[in-house]
């Protein structure tokens, strides 16, 4: 309301001032003489309108409306000559050049009072001088009426610029040339950022709050710019500067990034990146103090945020630096003017500093907490994962699931060390490239990966490109993997710290596993290598528990089982099923002629001829003895008798060789068949004892089919 009124005030003292203009510059141009004075005063008006301009931060439409009042007071000086011809009154137009000195100097708020004071003192001399008595004439009160007037206007004046001085509290000094008329039309300038707010952009406010970026749990880096953003914006309304910038510095790379601006130019570099020390940011983040120049051609320094050629002469700028006084950024505006920026505009300017460093701070202390939140759960996940993964294959798929969410990589790979082949194998691999496929071998040489492995040592490569020339991977004459740039090995240690084998992340950008990276990742590698003993101590228990010592094959327990779960999937799918018996022909002389000893070694070569017999999904096991047992899947009579026949004749031709002869056994089947020949699993195996017993009683070393006409051994 205030406002509305000084400005209403102000308009009216134009109007009038307009009218004196006119009827002056008139009254001038009919009554000059002579011209040389009227040429003295043209141009003494022009410097005081350049020097006006010169002084003035935003020129506005105000500028003519001050050229004119100063062509009414030449105007008026004008008539003064004329009419007396007096050197005295040379002094009036000096006396305007003085008020708009004093007012680029004082600030706008005395422009007034000194112009009021200037036309006063004319009239004042103008009476005296006609009067032809001087100061006498004013002291006797000749010059009485136009003294009064004068003072009365001056008064009135004083009183309205007070009104607008009072309406416009931060303005006066900071913003002297800014016209009143101008920026009340406009949004009210920002003193202290809060005070306005409810006038701003509420996109842009809402975001300012604190509450508000704790909200927004993602995008944490993004809140930054948002952030900055908000502190530039509210910059360049409270500075009306050309350009407000705000730099995030980047201590790892020792540069000033340009994250947020505001700015008049079409300019600015958008994103460039300054290093300390260079041009006027670089060097404010290396001195760390802020700097204010009215005049920077002054100074042999460089701005480096505009792409092309800027005049800038004004330069306000200050650091961010947090209260741990670590530095974070630069905050700077500018302006085209001359001594665009005063010294409370540094002050103000560093409150924004202030502000910008709790803001970033508060942003970064989110952004590490919901890293270190996200390691964390990543880390429970991991380990949690890794305790249901019973078997190495799980452990990897594990842990080749997990790391890319820590750390970026182009591929993965698993390697074991095969301690009885003395070599290594890439037991998994995943991601691109094809230097390397999975069952790759390598013996332990002085590549970096048998480095790894012999030291027990993670092996960190920053980029493996400088490296290439010099070392080599898995075996010197290796295929080249130019993508390669960061690669990272880790240890697998076994809970006696053996290397048990290798876990390598590649990626094709350079310097990627550092610090943190790094540690997060051999933490990992380290729950994975537990995990895996784990799953090694797991399928060795599990492989005691099922096979027999002397064979490797199914034991007996673990025999009953897989054919429980067969037969049950037979019934089902009414599929068929077989089972053959198998028993050593007179085994007992065979022992009582060669020995034990010998005995197991036929044990075990004649397991290894039932291996070589039969296919991939046949279950062999050691019933018990020296009998053992096939279960054949998916597989009828006939097909059964095929297998049968094979493992006879294997076994038959075998030879045995020990205590220096070639010794042979032979063997007699049994073979039934579900559903066909039997009904359930006991009877499967009752029917392929009676079928064995059959061979035996017929002349063993044969396969015998069961039908219902055998019968068992009795019974003991
Ligand atoms: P048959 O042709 O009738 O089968 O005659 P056999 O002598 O093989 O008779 P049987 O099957 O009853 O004999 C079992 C013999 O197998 C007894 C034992 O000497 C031998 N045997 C059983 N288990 C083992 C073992 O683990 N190691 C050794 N060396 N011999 C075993
Ligand atoms: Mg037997
Ligand atoms: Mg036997």
């Amino acid at each position: 309301m205030l406002n509305k009124f000084a400005v209403f005030l102000e308009w009216i003292l134009f109007g009038s001032l307009l009218a004196v203009t006119v009827s002056g510059v008139g009254d001038g141009l009919v009554a000059s003489f002579p011209l040389s004075f009227e040429i003295i005063g043209g141009i003494i008006c022009v410097v005081a309108i350049f020097f006006a301009l010169s002084r003035l931060r935003n020129p506005g439409w105000t500028l003519p409306l001050t050229a004119a009042f100063g062509l009414s007071v030449m105007a008026l000086a004008a008539r003064h000559f004329s009419s007396i011809q007096g050197s005295t009154a040379a002094a009036v137009p000096f006396l305007y050049f003085f008020v708009i000195a004093a007012s680029g100097l004082l600030g706008k708020r005395f422009t007034w009072v000194l112009s009021f004071f200037c036309l006063v003192a004319g009239e004042i001399v103008h009476s005296g001088l006609n009067d032809s008595n001087g100061l006498e004439a004013v002291i006797s009160g000749a010059a009485v009426f136009p003294f009064l007037s004068s003072a009365a206007y001056l008064l009135i004046t004083g009183v309205f610029t007070s009104l607008v001085a009072a309406a416009y509290p931060i303005t006066d000094n900071k913003k002297e040339s800014a016209s009143l008329l101008d920026s009340s039309e406009k949004e009210p300038q920002l003193a202290v950022i809060s005070s306005s707010v409810p006038d701003l952009d509420p996109s842009k406010t809402q975001k300012f709050t604190i509450e508000r970026v704790s909200e927004s749990a993602q995008n944490a880096e993004n809140d930054v710019q948002d952030l900055l953003n908000s502190v530039v914006y509210f910059m360049s309304r409270n500075f009306k500067a050309y350009s407000a910038l705000a730099f995030v510095y980047n201590s790892k790379e020792k540069t000033f990034v340009l994250n947020s601006y505001q700015s008049k130019s079409a300019y600015i570099a958008k994103g460039v990146s300054i290093p300390l020390g260079k041009g006027v940011v670089g060097r404010i983040g290396s001195e760390q103090r802020s700097f204010m120049s009215g005049n920077f051609s002054n100074y042999n320094s460089e701005t480096l945020y505009y792409t092309d050629r800027e005049e800038v002469n004004s330069i306000l700028a200050v650091p961010v630096i947090s209260e741990q006084n670590e530095l974070m950024g630069v905050l700077l505006i500018d302006s085209r003017d001359k001594f665009a920026f005063k010294d409370q505009d540094k002050e103000i300017l560093k409150r924004f500093s202030t502000l910008a460093a709790a803001l970033i701070s508060n942003a970064r202390m989110r952004i590490y907490q919901e890293r270190v939140a996200q390691t964390f759960k990543i880390f429970y996940q991991t380990s949690h994962h890794f305790t249901t993964a019973l078997k190495e294959k799980d452990v990897f798929d594990v842990l080749f699931q997990m790391i890319p969410m820590v750390a970026p990589c182009t591929r993965q790979m698993a390697i074991f060390y095969n301690e009885e082949k003395g070599c290594a194998v890439v037991t998994k691999i995943q991601g691109e490239g094809n230097d390397i496929t999975e069952g790759m071998e390598f013996k332990l040489n002085s590549g970096i990966y048998s480095y790894a492995l012999q030291k027990r040592k993670i092996v960190n490569i920053n980029d493996f490109v400088q490296y290439e020339s010099k070392y080599y991977r898995f075996m010197p004459e290796e295929i080249r993997n130019p993508q390669l740039r960061s690669l990272i090995i880790f240890p697998i240690t076994d809970d006696e710290s053996r290397c048990r084998g290798l876990f390598s992340v590649e990626s094709n950008l350079p310097d990627l596993y550092h610090g943190e990276i790094e540690q997060v990742m051999a933490t990992i590698v380290e729950n994975a290598s537990v995990a895996l003993t784990r799953a090694l101590l797991y399928q060795q228990m599990e492989r005691l528990a099922t096979t027999d010592g002397l064979t490797e094959l199914n034991n007996h327990r673990h025999f009953q089982e897989i054919l429980a779960s067969e037969v049950e999937r037979s019934r089902r799918y009414k599929r068929p099923l077989s089972l053959l018996l198998l028993d050593i022909d007179h085994f007992k002389s065979f022992n009582d002629t060669y020995g034990h000893p010998v005995g197991d070694l036929v044990l075990k070569e004649i397991s290894a001829c039932i291996r070589k017999s039969i296919r991939i999904n046949d279950v062999p096991a050691r019933y018990g003895g020296e009998e053992f047992t096939v279960i054949i899947p998916e597989t009828a009579e006939e097909g059964a008798l095929i297998t049968a026949e094979r493992i006879r004749s294997t076994i038959e031709s075998h030879v045995i060789r020990s205590l220096d002869k070639e010794l042979k056994v032979t063997v007699s089947i049994g073979c039934a068949t579900h559903p066909s020949l039997a009904k359930s699993q006991q009877e499967l195996i009752d029917n392929a004892d009676k079928a064995l017993y059959y061979s035996k009683e017929h002349g063993r070393n044969q396969v015998s089919l069961f039908n219902q006409g055998m019968k068992g051994k009795e019974k003991k």
